[in-house]
C-alpha cells in the first residue's frame, strides 16, 4: 500500500486534485482510501456527491469509543472509501493531534488491514506546515509519499518550499519522501517553466501541469469530480494522465529546500517579480 499525503497552500486546490486524481486511479482499477485531514472536512464531497457523513472527531466526541469502521468510512465513486477526520472547535485544540488520533482509530477499526487490499491511501492535509501539527502524519510515518500542489504564485512557491523545510527534516530520520510538485495552473506567466525550475532546484520534479479550467467548477457545483462529471473532457484526461504518472512514479526524494532569497531570485528570473 501507497501511504501518500497531498500539501500545499489553502485554496491551491489539494481536495480537487487529490479526489479527481484518486478518481483516476479507482478508474485504473486500484482500491483507494483517502483520509481528508483538514477541519473543513471538504476533502471527500466530491467522490460523496456531497458533505454528508460525519467526521472522525465529532463521531468520537459522540460516540465515544464504542465505534464501527462504517460510522466514519464512506464508500465513494468507483469503491473508494472516504473518511474525514474533521477537527477541533475553532480557536481549541490542536488540529494535527486530532489527525493524528484519527488515524489510530482508523487503525484500530482495520481500515488498513490486509483484507482490505488497499493499493493507496491520500491524506488531504490542510496548510503549509507552519505548525507542527500538521506534519505529524510525514512525521510520524502515516504518510511516505509526499505530493506538494502549487502554482506560480509566489505564497504557493513559498509554502511548497516551507513543506519541503518539513519533509527534508523528518525524511533525514524516519521514511518520508518527495514525490513532487504538481503545478495547479492559476495561468501566472511562464508558470510551467518556472516551477519545472523551482522543483529542479527542489531537487524533486513537477510531475503534472494541471490546466485551470472552468469545467472543475461545473462539476464542483454537481459535487462530482470531473472525471465523473464530465468523463469525455480534456480536463478529466489531464486528471487521467497525473494519476498514471503517480501510479508510476518512481522519484523519491529528500528535497533540498531553497533559501528565500533563491526563492525571490526565481520569480524575478522568469520575471513575476519586478
Ligand atoms: P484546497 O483543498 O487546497 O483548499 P480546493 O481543492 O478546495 O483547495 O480548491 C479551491 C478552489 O479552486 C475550488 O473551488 C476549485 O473549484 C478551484 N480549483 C481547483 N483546481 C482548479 C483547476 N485546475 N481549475 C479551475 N478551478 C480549480
Ligand atoms: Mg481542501
Amino acid at each position: 500500500m501507497r501511504k501518500i499525503a497531498i500539501y500545499g497552500k489553502g485554496g491551491i486546490g489539494k481536495s480537487t486534485t487529490t479526489q479527481n486524481t484518486v478518481a483516476g486511479l479507482a478508474e485504473m482499477g486500484k482500491k483507494v482510501m483517502v483520509v481528508g485531514c483538514d477541519p473543513k472536512a471538504d476533502s471527500t464531497r466530491l467522490l460523496l456527491h456531497g458533505l454528508a457523513q460525519k467526521t472522525v472527531l465529532d463521531t468520537l466526541r459522540d460516540e465515544g469509543e464504542d465505534i464501527d469502521l462504517d460510522d466514519v468510512m464512506k464508500p465513494g465513486f468507483k469503491a473508494t472509501s472516504c473518511v474525514e477526520s474533521g477537527g477541533p472547535e475553532p480557536g481549541v485544540g490542536c488540529a494535527g493531534r486530532g489527525i493524528i488520533t484519527s488515524i489510530n482509530l482508523l487503525e484500530q477499526l482495520g481500515a488498513y488491514d490486509e483484507d482490505k487490499a488497499l493499493d493507496y491511501v491520500f491524506y488531504d492535509v490542510l496548510g503549509d506546515v507552519v505548525c507542527g501539527g500538521f506534519a505529524m502524519p510525514i512525521r510520524d510515518g502515516k504518510a511516505e509519499e509526499v505530493y506538494i500542489v502549487c502554482s506560480g504564485e509566489m505564497m504557493a512557491m513559498y509554502a511548497a518550499n516551507n513543506i519541503c523545510k518539513s519533509i527534508s527534516k523528518f525524511g533525514k530520520v524516519g521514511t518520508v519522501r518527495l514525490g513532487g510538485l504538481i503545478c495547479n495552473s492559476r495561468k501566472v506567466d511562464n508558470e510551467a517553466n518556472m516551477i519545472e525550475e523551482f522543483a529542479k532546484k527542489l531537487g524533486t520534479q513537477m510531475i503534472h501541469f494541471v490546466p485551470r479550467d472552468n469545467m472543475v467548477q461545473h462539476a464542483e457545483i454537481n459535487r462530482k469530480t470531473v472525471i465523473d462529471h464530465a468523463p469525455e473532457h480534456p480536463q478529466a484526461d489531464e486528471y487521467r494522465a497525473l494519476a498514471k504518472k503517480i501510479n508510476d512514479n518512481t522519484m523519491h526524494v529528500i528535497p533540498t529546500p531553497l533559501a528565500m532569497s533563491e526563492l525571490e531570485d526565481l520569480l524575478v528570473g522568469f520575471g513575476i517579480l519586478n
